[in-house]
């Protein structure tokens, strides 16, 4: 079980969230290349490792949050309260 501790709602189960993805800058939509723009959107890291995701709270305050967790683990050492959209 992973225990997300959602800054508004407190530990909650996993379950209660929706995962939307990890975190990555968005390209510049003039400057990028195509090739980056590609890898933006459809490749992902999968890191085995520290990593920081966006989730969804979608069985609670229904707000998005920014959580840094090791996905070998399941350790989370920081969630807080994550933007709308993704970084651009
Ligand atoms: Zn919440």
């Amino acid at each position: 079980m992973i225990l997300l501790p959602c800054p508004w709602c407190g530990p909650r189960d996993a379950e209660e969230f929706g995962y939307v993805g990890e975190m990555r800058a968005r390209p510049h939509p003039v400057t990028t290349t195509m090739k980056e723009w590609r890898d933006y959107l459809y490749l992902r890291r999968n890191v085995a490792g520290w990593t920081t995701e966006r989730w969804y709270h979608q069985m609670g305050c229904r707000r998005y949050l920014l959580v840094d967790r090791d996905t070998t683990t399941n350790e989370v050492r920081s969630a807080v309260s994550g933007p709308d959209r993704q970084k651009s």
